[in-house]
């Protein structure tokens, strides 16, 4: 009878062990606080990052900012034989596009992808932002350091493709800077553009825009809360599936709620200190970022940021009033705290990179049952697959099924009406996929 429990017990743990990757782990220890404060401070540096700042001074400006930040990917490449393929994405934005744009422009993104080993055309994207403002958005002369809006973000971005570039992944990682983004989103528009010009099919983006604060302005301090904004529904959804929503369910269950989801559970089993906060919104109440001009394009995009903002110190010029000192300067960055939301972003990459694709057929039937039945296509590189469900007013996956071997399954005694379910693939490794919401309906 002993020797029965002990092996009970041994067989227990292997299978709780199967459930999380230790490779992850070591990623996390991996990223560098001083690394990411000796590239914000760099960033800082170029005095103003501004769009239409200059772009032929090797010290001032954009242009040195952006050569800066290729030459940054390109050495992390020289380091892991050529791991990366580093170019310039290129969009001419003319004059007058909105009253931000005062002259034609080139806003040039830097782009770094590590192609997939087995899936090279999914791709998952990390970005930061290039370029800075002060108070008036179209004064592209005056120092604008930007440090943490957004040279946290930018330098969280190359500090992740160190870590994770000593890695071999499935599936193709994109880090990226973007610019043009407080001109109109610009940067983020034409990549997304290029994306599906490409044919690549896009997991999803995470777009981190200031990751370094973590003093508000309502006086609250957290170096661990931080927030994750997506959107409920795509706005490339036809009419027809607006019109079944209504009846199967689905109005928080879009593409990017599901990434949502996703990095929040990662979070909570490999970073159980940190406070991931779900935000069940596009982005900051009439504000906007670099993940929406992917949403329009169609493809799952999540805002990662602070969860404490402090306003003194955005879009400012640098001044002093009344006591208060204004400008998003370099002292008010946490290193630390950056380090962990960059590593936050390693993590769900890494972990979206090494899973299997995600089923693109999930249905669904159980009307009038007393169980709910779910089938979805057979994914080639799948070991298994994770049937979850959770209460209609759960934001998280909160139960979950693992099957084997087959590519339906009825959940006896589970009915249809009182959940919401959805189906992700499990790699060798037990990487999943994100959860697929059903998007079809299995008819009795
Ligand atoms: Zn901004």
């Amino acid at each position: 009878m002993k020797k029965f429990l002990f092996l009970l017990t041994l067989t227990t743990c292997s299978i709780l062990a199967a459930q999380t990757d230790s490779r992850i782990y070591d990623i996390i220890n991996n990223v560098s606080a001083e690394r990411i404060k000796t590239d914000v401070t760099k960033l800082v540096g170029f005095g103003t990052r501004h769009t239409l700042s200059d772009t032929v001074s090797k010290t001032r400006g954009i242009g040195a900012a952006r050569r800066w930040i290729k030459s940054e990917f390109e050495t992390i490449s020289s380091d892991c034989d050529n791991c990366l393929e580093v170019f310039y994405q290129k969009n001419l934005v003319k004059k007058g596009e909105n009253n931000r744009i005062t002259k034609d422009v080139w806003v040039n993104n830097v782009v770094a992808i590590q192609k997939g080993t087995k899936y090279p055309n999914r791709y998952i994207i990390m970005s930061g932002d290039i370029d800075s403002r002060v108070s008036d958005a179209n004064n592209f002369e005056s120092d604008s350091p930007g440090a943490n809006d957004n040279a946290s973000g930018m330098a969280g971005t190359i500090e992740a493709s160190r870590v994770l570039s000593k890695y071999k992944f499935e599936n193709s990682i994109i880090y990226v800077g973007l610019s043009g983004e407080e001109q109109g989103l610009f940067g983020g528009k034409g990549l997304a553009a290029y994306a599906k010009e490409k044919g690549w099919e896009i997991i999803g983006i995470f777009n981190n825009d200031m990751i370094g604060n973590i003093k508000g302005v309502d006086g609250i301090i957290s170096n661990t809360d931080f927030r994750i904004f997506s959107e409920p529904t795509p706005p490339t959804e036809t009419e027809q599936q607006r019109t079944l929503r209504r009846f199967y369910g689905g109005e928080v269950d879009g593409i990017s709620r599901q990434l949502a989801r996703y990095v929040h559970a990662n979070v909570k089993t490999y970073m159980p200190e940190m406070n991931p906060m779900l935000i069940y919104r596009l982005d900051r109440f009439g504000r906007g970022g670099h993940h929406r001009p992917f949403n329009d394009a169609g493809f799952a995009g999540i805002r990662i940021m602070e969860a404490h903002e402090n306003y003194t110190q955005q879009h400012q010029d640098i001044r002093t009033e009344n006591g208060i000192e204004y400008g998003d300067v370099l002292k008010h960055v946490n290193f630390e705290y950056a380090a962990k939301l960059t590593a936050v972003n390693a993590i769900n990459l890494a972990s979206i990179a090494w899973a299997p694709p995600a089923p693109k057929k999930v249905a669904i039937g159980g009307i009038v049952e007393a169980s709910a039945k779910l089938e979805w296509n057979k994914i080639v590189g799948a070991k298994g697959y994770k049937i979850y469900w959770r209460d209609t007013t759960s934001p998280t996956w909160d139960h979950s099924r693992y099957v084997e071997n087959t590519t339906s399954f009825t959940l006896e005694g589970v009915v249809i009406d009182n959940f919401f379910f959805g189906v992700a693939a499990v790699g060798e490794n037990g990487n999943e996929s994100v959860v697929v919401f059903p998007n079809e309906i299995i008819k009795n």
